[in-house]
Protein backbone atom coordinates (compact mmCIF):
# COMPACT_ATOMS: atom_id res chain seq x y z
CA UNK A 1 0.00 0.00 0.00
CA UNK A 2 1.71 3.24 -1.08
CA UNK A 3 -0.72 5.67 -0.75
CA UNK A 4 0.04 6.69 2.86
CA UNK A 5 -4.24 7.94 3.46
CA UNK A 6 -5.17 5.02 2.86
CA UNK A 7 -3.41 4.12 5.95
CA UNK A 8 -6.19 5.78 7.46
CA UNK A 9 -9.10 3.49 7.66
CA UNK A 10 -11.50 6.63 8.73
CA UNK A 11 -11.32 7.05 5.01
CA UNK A 12 -12.09 3.59 3.51
CA UNK A 13 -14.71 1.20 3.31
CA UNK A 14 -13.18 -1.96 5.63
CA UNK A 15 -14.72 -5.59 4.56
CA UNK A 16 -12.09 -7.22 6.06
CA UNK A 17 -13.31 -8.07 9.78
CA UNK A 18 -12.62 -11.88 9.68
CA UNK A 19 -8.68 -10.86 9.10
CA UNK A 20 -9.17 -8.13 12.42
CA UNK A 21 -11.27 -5.48 13.99
CA UNK A 22 -10.79 -2.22 15.45
CA UNK A 23 -10.33 -1.54 19.18
CA UNK A 24 -13.98 -0.40 20.72
CA UNK A 25 -13.39 2.73 22.09
CA UNK A 26 -15.33 1.19 25.02
CA UNK A 27 -12.36 -1.49 25.06
CA UNK A 28 -9.80 0.65 24.91
CA UNK A 29 -11.14 3.05 27.55
CA UNK A 30 -11.34 0.00 30.21
CA UNK A 31 -7.90 -1.01 28.91
CA UNK A 32 -6.18 2.27 29.28
CA UNK A 33 -5.69 2.30 33.21
CA UNK A 34 -3.68 -0.80 33.21
CA UNK A 35 -0.87 0.19 31.19
CA UNK A 36 0.47 2.62 34.20
CA UNK A 37 -1.72 3.67 37.02
CA UNK A 38 -2.53 -0.09 37.33
CA UNK A 39 0.50 -1.96 36.57
CA UNK A 40 0.69 -4.22 39.20
CA UNK A 41 1.55 -7.97 38.76
CA UNK A 42 -1.33 -10.33 39.33
CA UNK A 43 0.58 -12.86 40.83
CA UNK A 44 1.84 -10.71 43.63
CA UNK A 45 -0.29 -10.27 47.18
CA UNK A 46 -0.30 -6.40 47.57
CA UNK A 47 -3.23 -4.22 46.95
CA UNK A 48 -1.45 -2.74 43.32
CA UNK A 49 -1.10 -6.50 42.25
CA UNK A 50 -4.55 -7.23 43.90
CA UNK A 51 -6.11 -4.45 41.83
CA UNK A 52 -5.15 -6.38 38.90
CA UNK A 53 -5.83 -9.31 39.83
CA UNK A 54 -9.49 -8.84 40.31
CA UNK A 55 -9.99 -6.99 37.11
CA UNK A 56 -8.64 -10.22 35.61
CA UNK A 57 -11.23 -12.34 37.53
CA UNK A 58 -14.16 -9.80 36.04
CA UNK A 59 -12.77 -10.31 32.79
CA UNK A 60 -12.85 -14.50 33.07
CA UNK A 61 -16.27 -13.89 34.36
CA UNK A 62 -17.07 -11.70 31.00
CA UNK A 63 -15.21 -14.45 28.71
CA UNK A 64 -17.20 -17.23 30.45
CA UNK A 65 -20.18 -15.67 30.11
CA UNK A 66 -20.06 -15.26 26.20
CA UNK A 67 -19.68 -19.26 25.35
CA UNK A 68 -21.42 -20.34 27.81
CA UNK A 69 -18.64 -21.69 30.16
CA UNK A 70 -17.35 -22.03 34.04
CA UNK A 71 -15.45 -19.26 35.09
CA UNK A 72 -12.56 -21.60 35.69
CA UNK A 73 -12.64 -23.31 32.35
CA UNK A 74 -11.04 -19.72 30.62
CA UNK A 75 -7.62 -19.67 30.84
CA UNK A 76 -5.71 -16.29 29.30
CA UNK A 77 -3.65 -16.65 25.73
CA UNK A 78 -1.49 -14.96 23.42
CA UNK A 79 -4.48 -15.10 21.32
CA UNK A 80 -6.22 -17.73 18.93
CA UNK A 81 -3.28 -19.14 17.15
CA UNK A 82 -1.56 -19.84 20.59
CA UNK A 83 -4.81 -21.53 21.79
CA UNK A 84 -5.19 -23.95 18.97
CA UNK A 85 -1.71 -24.57 19.15
CA UNK A 86 -2.18 -25.72 22.75
CA UNK A 87 -5.08 -27.69 22.15
CA UNK A 88 -4.07 -30.14 20.04
CA UNK A 89 -0.26 -30.14 20.60
CA UNK A 90 -1.66 -30.71 24.57
CA UNK A 91 -4.29 -33.28 23.75
CA UNK A 92 -1.98 -34.71 22.11
CA UNK A 93 0.76 -35.08 24.31
CA UNK A 94 -1.72 -35.83 27.30
CA UNK A 95 -3.00 -38.95 25.65
CA UNK A 96 -0.01 -40.21 23.32
CA UNK A 97 -0.38 -43.35 25.62
CA UNK A 98 -3.55 -44.16 24.76
CA UNK A 99 -3.54 -43.88 20.74
CA UNK A 100 -2.07 -41.49 17.96
CA UNK A 101 -4.81 -40.97 15.89
CA UNK A 102 -5.94 -37.50 15.22
CA UNK A 103 -8.82 -36.74 12.85
CA UNK A 104 -9.54 -33.28 11.07
CA UNK A 105 -11.04 -31.26 8.91
CA UNK A 106 -9.66 -30.16 5.77
CA UNK A 107 -10.91 -26.67 5.80
CA UNK A 108 -8.99 -26.06 9.81
CA UNK A 109 -7.94 -22.76 10.19
CA UNK A 110 -3.58 -23.05 9.77
CA UNK A 111 -3.12 -22.69 13.34
CA UNK A 112 -4.75 -26.12 13.32
CA UNK A 113 -3.83 -27.44 9.84
CA UNK A 114 0.00 -26.65 10.23
CA UNK A 115 -0.03 -27.74 13.93
CA UNK A 116 -1.68 -31.30 12.97
CA UNK A 117 1.07 -31.53 10.11
CA UNK A 118 3.51 -30.95 12.42
CA UNK A 119 2.09 -33.59 14.98
CA UNK A 120 1.99 -35.93 11.50
CA UNK A 121 5.40 -35.66 11.39
CA UNK A 122 6.07 -36.82 14.86
CA UNK A 123 4.46 -40.06 14.41
CA UNK A 124 0.99 -39.20 14.65
CA UNK A 125 -1.70 -40.19 11.89
CA UNK A 126 -4.60 -37.79 10.91
CA UNK A 127 -7.50 -38.79 9.13
CA UNK A 128 -8.33 -35.39 6.91
CA UNK A 129 -11.97 -35.04 6.78
CA UNK A 130 -13.47 -34.17 3.19
CA UNK A 131 -16.20 -31.39 3.23
CA UNK A 132 -18.42 -31.15 0.12
CA UNK A 133 -19.48 -28.56 -2.08
CA UNK A 134 -20.17 -26.18 0.30
CA UNK A 135 -17.91 -26.75 2.60
CA UNK A 136 -19.88 -28.95 4.92
CA UNK A 137 -18.32 -31.55 6.97
CA UNK A 138 -20.58 -34.73 7.34
CA UNK A 139 -21.06 -35.95 10.93
CA UNK A 140 -21.52 -39.82 9.53
CA UNK A 141 -17.62 -39.45 7.95
CA UNK A 142 -16.67 -38.59 11.63
CA UNK A 143 -18.74 -41.30 12.98
CA UNK A 144 -17.24 -43.62 9.94
CA UNK A 145 -13.44 -42.20 10.83
CA UNK A 146 -13.40 -43.43 14.71
CA UNK A 147 -12.28 -47.20 14.14
CA UNK A 148 -9.93 -47.02 16.65
CA UNK A 149 -9.34 -44.87 19.61
CA UNK A 150 -8.52 -41.46 18.04
CA UNK A 151 -7.14 -38.80 21.09
CA UNK A 152 -8.72 -35.49 19.44
CA UNK A 153 -11.36 -34.54 17.06
CA UNK A 154 -10.66 -31.32 15.51
CA UNK A 155 -13.72 -29.51 13.06
CA UNK A 156 -13.59 -25.50 12.76
CA UNK A 157 -17.46 -23.64 13.65
CA UNK A 158 -17.09 -21.68 11.23
CA UNK A 159 -14.70 -21.56 8.79
CA UNK A 160 -12.68 -18.35 8.32
CA UNK A 161 -12.53 -17.96 4.17
CA UNK A 162 -16.33 -19.14 3.22
CA UNK A 163 -17.87 -18.71 6.48
CA UNK A 164 -19.67 -22.24 6.01
CA UNK A 165 -21.08 -22.89 9.98
CA UNK A 166 -20.81 -27.02 10.30
CA UNK A 167 -22.89 -29.25 12.12
CA UNK A 168 -20.55 -29.00 15.47
CA UNK A 169 -23.52 -29.99 18.06
CA UNK A 170 -23.89 -33.10 15.75
CA UNK A 171 -20.33 -33.87 15.85
CA UNK A 172 -19.88 -33.40 19.44
CA UNK A 173 -22.78 -36.01 20.06
CA UNK A 174 -20.87 -38.50 18.22
CA UNK A 175 -17.32 -37.65 19.89
CA UNK A 176 -18.76 -37.54 23.42
CA UNK A 177 -20.81 -41.12 23.16
CA UNK A 178 -17.61 -42.73 21.98
CA UNK A 179 -15.28 -41.07 24.34
CA UNK A 180 -12.91 -38.98 22.05
CA UNK A 181 -12.08 -35.06 22.55
CA UNK A 182 -13.49 -32.71 20.45
CA UNK A 183 -11.87 -29.50 19.63
CA UNK A 184 -13.70 -26.89 17.66
CA UNK A 185 -12.38 -23.50 16.67
CA UNK A 186 -14.75 -20.62 17.07
CA UNK A 187 -12.81 -17.88 16.49
CA UNK A 188 -14.67 -16.75 13.79
CA UNK A 189 -18.63 -17.98 15.12
CA UNK A 190 -18.10 -15.42 18.14
CA UNK A 191 -19.91 -12.88 18.12
CA UNK A 192 -21.70 -13.64 15.03
CA UNK A 193 -23.76 -16.44 15.95
CA UNK A 194 -24.18 -17.66 19.60
CA UNK A 195 -21.85 -20.08 20.11
CA UNK A 196 -22.29 -22.44 23.81
CA UNK A 197 -19.91 -25.09 24.51
CA UNK A 198 -22.62 -27.21 26.41
CA UNK A 199 -24.98 -26.86 22.71
CA UNK A 200 -21.84 -27.47 20.52
CA UNK A 201 -20.63 -30.23 22.80
CA UNK A 202 -17.03 -29.24 22.81
CA UNK A 203 -13.80 -29.98 25.16
CA UNK A 204 -11.73 -27.13 23.79
CA UNK A 205 -12.52 -23.78 22.03
CA UNK A 206 -10.60 -21.44 21.18
CA UNK A 207 -11.31 -17.49 21.32
CA UNK A 208 -9.31 -14.37 20.27
CA UNK A 209 -9.88 -10.96 20.83
CA UNK A 210 -9.02 -8.78 18.07
CA UNK A 211 -11.84 -10.56 15.61
CA UNK A 212 -14.65 -9.33 18.36
CA UNK A 213 -13.09 -5.91 18.46
CA UNK A 214 -10.54 -6.39 21.37
CA UNK A 215 -6.93 -5.80 20.92
CA UNK A 216 -4.67 -8.22 19.02
CA UNK A 217 -2.68 -10.50 20.88
CA UNK A 218 -4.70 -11.74 23.41
CA UNK A 219 -7.35 -14.17 23.27
CA UNK A 220 -8.33 -17.51 25.67
CA UNK A 221 -9.00 -21.21 25.79
CA UNK A 222 -11.90 -23.36 27.26
CA UNK A 223 -10.77 -25.96 28.85
CA UNK A 224 -13.59 -28.09 29.77
CA UNK A 225 -13.62 -29.94 33.10
CA UNK A 226 -11.78 -33.24 33.47
CA UNK A 227 -10.30 -32.65 29.72
CA UNK A 228 -6.91 -34.25 29.32
CA UNK A 229 -4.39 -31.63 28.47
CA UNK A 230 -0.97 -31.04 29.01
CA UNK A 231 0.28 -27.49 29.64
CA UNK A 232 1.94 -25.34 27.08
CA UNK A 233 3.92 -22.99 28.44
CA UNK A 234 6.08 -23.93 31.41
CA UNK A 235 7.12 -21.37 34.16
CA UNK A 236 5.56 -19.50 36.92
CA UNK A 237 2.70 -21.39 36.91
CA UNK A 238 0.38 -18.64 36.16
CA UNK A 239 -3.53 -19.57 34.56
CA UNK A 240 -3.92 -22.60 37.48
CA UNK A 241 -0.26 -23.80 36.54
CA UNK A 242 -1.85 -24.57 33.19
CA UNK A 243 0.07 -21.53 30.95
CA UNK A 244 3.14 -19.88 32.28
CA UNK A 245 3.75 -16.31 31.11
CA UNK A 246 3.26 -12.84 33.37
CA UNK A 247 -0.08 -12.47 32.81
CA UNK A 248 -0.80 -9.66 29.71
CA UNK A 249 -4.00 -7.62 32.23
CA UNK A 250 -4.50 -5.03 29.96
CA UNK A 251 -5.33 -7.22 27.35
CA UNK A 252 -7.29 -9.52 29.17
CA UNK A 253 -9.03 -6.90 30.71
CA UNK A 254 -9.97 -5.65 26.69
CA UNK A 255 -10.82 -9.25 26.11
CA UNK A 256 -13.16 -9.14 28.75
CA UNK A 257 -15.14 -5.99 27.88
CA UNK A 258 -14.90 -7.07 24.20
CA UNK A 259 -16.75 -10.38 24.99
CA UNK A 260 -19.20 -8.78 27.08
CA UNK A 261 -20.41 -6.30 24.71
CA UNK A 262 -20.21 -8.78 21.65
CA UNK A 263 -23.17 -11.05 24.14
CA UNK A 264 -25.22 -7.94 24.84
CA UNK A 265 -25.17 -7.20 20.85
CA UNK A 266 -25.23 -10.51 19.61
CA UNK A 267 -28.69 -10.73 18.35
CA UNK A 268 -29.33 -6.84 16.75
CA UNK A 269 -25.95 -7.58 15.35
CA UNK A 270 -26.78 -10.73 14.04
CA UNK A 271 -29.61 -9.96 12.11
CA UNK A 272 -28.32 -6.31 11.05
CA UNK A 273 -25.38 -7.72 9.97
CA UNK A 274 -27.62 -10.81 7.63
CA UNK A 275 -29.51 -8.62 6.20
CA UNK A 276 -26.46 -6.61 4.44
CA UNK A 277 -24.66 -9.90 3.89
CA UNK A 278 -27.79 -11.31 1.77
CA UNK A 279 -28.23 -7.76 -0.03
CA UNK A 280 -24.39 -7.83 -1.32
CA UNK A 281 -24.90 -11.50 -2.39
CA UNK A 282 -27.89 -10.94 -3.85
CA UNK A 283 -26.24 -7.78 -5.78
CA UNK A 284 -23.61 -9.16 -6.86
CA UNK A 285 -25.24 -12.66 -8.13
CA UNK A 286 -27.53 -10.41 -10.25
CA UNK A 287 -25.00 -8.03 -11.75
CA UNK A 288 -21.89 -9.87 -12.58
CA UNK A 289 -21.99 -12.86 -15.02
CA UNK A 290 -20.02 -16.16 -14.01
CA UNK A 291 -19.98 -15.49 -10.29
CA UNK A 292 -20.22 -17.76 -8.33
CA UNK A 293 -20.94 -17.86 -4.54
CA UNK A 294 -18.30 -19.74 -2.01
CA UNK A 295 -19.96 -21.59 0.55
CA UNK A 296 -23.95 -22.06 1.28
CA UNK A 297 -26.76 -19.40 0.92
CA UNK A 298 -28.25 -19.31 4.48
CA UNK A 299 -26.06 -21.64 6.67
CA UNK A 300 -23.42 -19.26 6.76
CA UNK A 301 -21.48 -16.65 9.25
CA UNK A 302 -23.98 -13.61 9.02
CA UNK A 303 -21.33 -11.17 8.07
CA UNK A 304 -19.49 -13.46 5.27
CA UNK A 305 -19.57 -13.15 1.33
CA UNK A 306 -17.04 -15.09 -0.93
CA UNK A 307 -17.24 -15.14 -3.97
CA UNK A 308 -15.14 -16.66 -7.39
CA UNK A 309 -15.32 -15.06 -10.57
CA UNK A 310 -14.42 -16.72 -12.99
CA UNK A 311 -11.74 -15.86 -15.50
CA UNK A 312 -9.80 -13.17 -13.10
CA UNK A 313 -7.17 -12.98 -10.28
CA UNK A 314 -8.21 -12.27 -7.20
CA UNK A 315 -5.02 -10.21 -6.70
CA UNK A 316 -6.00 -7.62 -9.01
CA UNK A 317 -9.61 -7.15 -7.46
CA UNK A 318 -8.21 -6.22 -4.05
CA UNK A 319 -5.78 -3.59 -5.82
CA UNK A 320 -8.46 -2.15 -7.93
CA UNK A 321 -10.57 -2.15 -4.60
CA UNK A 322 -8.42 -0.75 -2.62
CA UNK A 323 -8.15 2.36 -5.32
CA UNK A 324 -11.60 2.50 -5.20
CA UNK A 325 -11.01 2.94 -1.16
CA UNK A 326 -12.51 -0.76 -0.31
CA UNK A 327 -10.70 -2.91 1.86
CA UNK A 328 -11.05 -6.96 0.85
CA UNK A 329 -9.60 -10.12 0.78
CA UNK A 330 -9.02 -12.35 -1.25
CA UNK A 331 -8.38 -16.02 0.57
CA UNK A 332 -7.13 -15.56 3.71
CA UNK A 333 -5.16 -12.86 5.02
CA UNK A 334 -2.32 -15.56 6.16
CA UNK A 335 -2.08 -17.20 2.67
CA UNK A 336 -3.05 -14.09 0.62
CA UNK A 337 1.08 -13.36 0.22
CA UNK A 338 1.69 -16.64 -1.29
CA UNK A 339 -0.48 -16.50 -4.06
CA UNK A 340 -1.14 -20.04 -3.41
CA UNK A 341 -4.78 -21.10 -3.75
CA UNK A 342 -6.64 -21.50 -0.70
CA UNK A 343 -6.83 -25.05 0.86
CA UNK A 344 -9.89 -24.56 2.04
CA UNK A 345 -11.98 -23.84 -1.78
CA UNK A 346 -9.84 -26.73 -3.05
CA UNK A 347 -10.94 -29.10 -0.51
CA UNK A 348 -14.74 -27.60 -1.92
CA UNK A 349 -13.95 -28.99 -5.34
CA UNK A 350 -12.89 -25.99 -6.49
CA UNK A 351 -10.43 -26.04 -9.63
CA UNK A 352 -7.34 -24.33 -9.52
CA UNK A 353 -8.55 -21.43 -11.91
CA UNK A 354 -11.71 -20.79 -10.02
CA UNK A 355 -9.96 -20.35 -6.82
CA UNK A 356 -7.92 -17.75 -8.01
CA UNK A 357 -10.47 -15.82 -8.71
CA UNK A 358 -11.32 -15.36 -5.07
CA UNK A 359 -12.84 -12.45 -3.19
CA UNK A 360 -14.19 -12.33 0.56
CA UNK A 361 -15.93 -9.81 1.92
CA UNK A 362 -16.23 -9.47 5.55
CA UNK A 363 -18.67 -7.04 7.34
CA UNK A 364 -18.74 -5.32 10.42
CA UNK A 365 -20.03 -3.04 13.30
CA UNK A 366 -18.96 -0.10 11.09
CA UNK A 367 -20.99 -1.01 7.81
CA UNK A 368 -23.88 0.10 7.11
CA UNK A 369 -26.26 -0.26 3.76
CA UNK A 370 -23.87 2.87 1.89
CA UNK A 371 -21.00 0.38 1.92
CA UNK A 372 -22.91 -2.30 0.20
CA UNK A 373 -24.04 -0.15 -2.27
CA UNK A 374 -20.54 1.55 -2.97
CA UNK A 375 -19.27 -2.33 -3.69
CA UNK A 376 -22.03 -2.65 -5.66
CA UNK A 377 -21.43 0.25 -7.73
CA UNK A 378 -17.55 -0.64 -8.08
CA UNK A 379 -17.43 -4.44 -7.98
CA UNK A 380 -19.22 -5.17 -11.48
CA UNK A 381 -16.94 -2.46 -13.19
CA UNK A 382 -13.93 -3.63 -11.83
CA UNK A 383 -14.85 -7.42 -12.74
CA UNK A 384 -15.63 -6.40 -16.14
CA UNK A 385 -12.56 -4.62 -16.79
CA UNK A 386 -10.06 -7.18 -15.54
CA UNK A 387 -12.34 -9.90 -17.62
CA UNK A 388 -11.58 -7.29 -20.48
CA UNK A 389 -7.96 -7.60 -19.96
CA UNK A 390 -7.62 -10.89 -18.89
CA UNK A 391 -6.70 -14.20 -22.09
CA UNK A 392 -8.25 -16.55 -19.18
CA UNK A 393 -12.02 -14.96 -19.56
CA UNK A 394 -11.33 -14.20 -23.84
CA UNK A 395 -11.00 -18.16 -24.37
CA UNK A 396 -13.13 -19.09 -22.05
CA UNK A 397 -16.19 -20.69 -23.15
CA UNK A 398 -18.91 -17.77 -23.20
C1 LIG B 1 -7.81 -15.32 13.24
C2 LIG B 1 -8.05 -16.75 13.47
C3 LIG B 1 -7.18 -17.52 14.28
C4 LIG B 1 -5.92 -16.96 14.87
O1 LIG B 1 -6.17 -16.05 15.90
P1 LIG B 1 -5.01 -14.99 16.30
O2 LIG B 1 -5.54 -14.37 17.55
O3 LIG B 1 -4.93 -14.03 15.15
O4 LIG B 1 -3.77 -15.75 16.51
C5 LIG B 1 -7.49 -18.84 14.49
N1 LIG B 1 -8.58 -19.40 13.95
C6 LIG B 1 -9.44 -18.71 13.17
C7 LIG B 1 -10.62 -19.39 12.60
C8 LIG B 1 -9.19 -17.37 12.90
O5 LIG B 1 -10.02 -16.70 12.11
Amino acid sequence: MTDKRRADAGNVTYLDHAATTPVRPEVLEAMLPFFAQKFGNPSTLYSVGAAAKEAMNAARAQVAALVGARTQEIYFTSGGTESDNWAVKGAACALREKGRHIIASKIEHHAVLETCRCLEKQGFEVTWLDVDGDGLVSPDHVAAAIRDDPILITVIHANNEVGVVEPIPEIGRIAAQRGVQLHTDAVQSLGKIPVNVDELGCNLLPISAHKIYGPKGIGALYVRKGTRLNKFMHGGDQENRKRSGTSNVAGIVGLGKAAELARLELDDETKRLTALRDRLIDGISASIPDATLSGPRHNRLPNNVHFCFKGVEGEGIILRLDHAGICAASGSACTSATLEPSHVLLAMGRPHEVAHGSLRLTLGRSNTQADVDKVLEVLPKTIEQLRAISPLYATSDQ
